[in-house]
């Protein structure tokens, strides 16, 4: 088919291929090959897959990063120089003009019969890391410079980025609010992890006051000032006047725990909303999940067939299921009951009064109940000053989502609106007060009762790509001993 329409291309004039130059996206082009026009001249930029052929053509697989799929560029060696063809290999950058004809072979509808090549950059076959298909994704976390070139992280960056927007979308649909809350903060009372300090001081020549200690009072906010571990207790004050707000931004955590579930920085999308109680925040966050569930399932098809294909065979499967059955909601009294009348073996014993591991939570997820699960009522000594006390005494009006795979992948409560309620709590955990008063006014003015959650942006990430480890659903993972990149 294309010795007939190569001799057909030449009949139209060279001004014509000259301004056809414009970028046609891959996925374009694939997606309504009528619209692009097969038959016409279209121009494409890429990088080079994989390139193989004979001695008289040559087919290279070119991807773009729009899609998943790469387009086959059929060259006629004879209608080209030699020595530049020569640079055209498994990673080269290049930009194809030429014609969009449909394709004879099996497994692509189009392909592309090149006029015109122009290298942007080789890549030396005995240097480029990527050379040979198949790298453990252990190897890419150590060129994770690179690793957005392969099918696997570019699909895991395109699902990453839909689901940033459907959290968008879906907020802004239901009239919330994104509030930007501050990276850098004076308080250390979010209690939520160990912190990454952030100073100017000189770290050779620290000032010390009179009892030997440093002097925050020298660094450059006049205090000593971490890297933010959540944006909630922010969140809560734009709640207190906008109703319904969300934040999404990075939050950092200086934990050293080595974990598949751990980053020492990552995302964390925190809706927070007035007049709601316990049960509206849970109708909220099984609500905000499926939908973002179902929008992968919708808009990223492509790339959850390719990793259902490589790395997880039961992915949609799963994904659909979560989207189609209620999640389970009991209290933390009654899974620990569970979990102790199980008589499972677990590396950490449960007793009533633990902060629930991943084995446990996972247990009741994927042994118990078979499908997500939301446990409420925690006892107060293992949850935060900030969440609304039972009456019992004993327990708050927290709520943890368990997912299957992951474990917790949302965190959340009712907060305690009441003033004397939280300062006795405040006091109880020797918070200092003086970090805390801008919070506090909250209570006392206008208080109101209210809810909201975090969501681990790279759990949803987890649980959406079928990924094993949260290092690979991140672009460049900051964990303990790296920072690479
Ligand atoms: P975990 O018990 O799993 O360490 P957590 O209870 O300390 O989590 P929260 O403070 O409740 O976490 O944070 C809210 C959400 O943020 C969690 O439900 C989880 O999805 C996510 N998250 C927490 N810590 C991390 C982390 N180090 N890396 C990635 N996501 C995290
Ligand atoms: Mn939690």
């Amino acid at each position: 088919m294309h010795i007939d329409l190569i001799p057909q291309w030449h009949i139209l004039t060279y001004n014509i291929f000259m301004s056809e130059t414009k970028r046609t996206k891959i996925a374009e082009l694939l997606k309504t090959p009528e619209k692009t026009g097969i038959g016409n001249l279209v121009t494409i930029k890429g990088w080079v897959r994989t390139k193989r052929g004979n001695k008289n053509v040559a087919f290279i697989a070119l991807n773009d990063g729009s899609t998943i799929h790469s387009i086959q560029v059929v060259v006629d060696l004879a209608d080209f120089d030699e020595e530049m063809l020569k640079l055209v290999n498994t990673g080269a950058c290049i930009s194809v003009s030429g014609l969009l004809v449909e394709s004879p072979g099996a497994g692509q509808s189009v392909e592309m019969h090149a006029k015109q090549i122009e290298v942007y950059g080789s890549a030396d076959p005995d240097l480029y890391p990527l050379q040979k298909k198949g790298h453990t994704l252990e190897f890419l976390r150590e060129i994770a410079h690179l690793r957005p070139r392969t099918n696997t992280f570019g699909a895991v960056l395109r699902i990453r980025h839909n689901m940033a927007y459907a959290i968008h979308k879906y907020f802004n649909d239901k009239g919330f609010y994104y509030i930007h809350t501050p990276i850098i903060t004076g308080s250390d009372a979010e209690g939520a992890g160990a912190m990454f300090r952030v100073t100017t001081l000189d770290m050779n020549n620290l000032p010390k006051n009179e009892s030997g200690e440093i002097d925050y009072s020298q660094d450059f906010f006049g205090k000593s000032t971490n890297l933010t571990v959540s944006g909630q207790l922010n969140g809560e004050l734009a709640a207190l006047a906008l109703s319904e707000i969300y934040t999404f931004g990075p939050t950092f955590r200086a934990e050293n725990s080595n974990t598949p579930r751990h980053l020492a920085e990552f995302w964390m999308i925190e809706p927070e909303m007035a007049f709601y109680d316990l049960n509206d925040n849970m109708d909220l966050a099984e609500d905000f999940l499926k939908y973002l569930i179902r929008y992968a399932l919708e808009h990223c098809k492509d790339d959850l067939e390719f990793l259902e294909k490589m790395y997880d065979k039961e992915l949609i499967e799963r994904l659909n299921f979560v989207t189609n059955n209620d999640f389970e909601r009991l209290p933390y009294t009654k899974a620990v009951e569970i979990l102790v009348a199980s008589g499972q073996k677990f590396e950490f014993p449960v007793e009533w009064g633990v902060d629930l591991q991943s084995e446990h939570e996972r247990y009741l997820v994927e042994k118990v109940f078979n499908k997500p699960v939301i446990l409420i009522d925690y006892p107060r000594d293992i949850k935060a000053f900030y969440m609304k006390q039972n009456d019992d005494g004993k327990t708050v009006r927290a709520m943890d989502v368990l997912f299957p795979r992951i474990g917790e992948i949302i965190g959340g409560s009712q907060r305690e609106e009441n003033y004397e309620k939280l300062m006795d709590r405040i006091h109880e955990l020797n918070i200092p007060e003086k970090d805390m008063w801008w919070y506090l006014e909250t209570r006392k003015f206008g208080t109101a009762p209210h809810a909201g959650f975090g969501l681990g942006f790279e759990r949803l990430m987890l649980f959406v790509t079928g990924m094993a480890n949260i290092r690979d659903v991140i672009p460049f993972p900051r964990t303990p001993q790296t920072a690479d990149f």
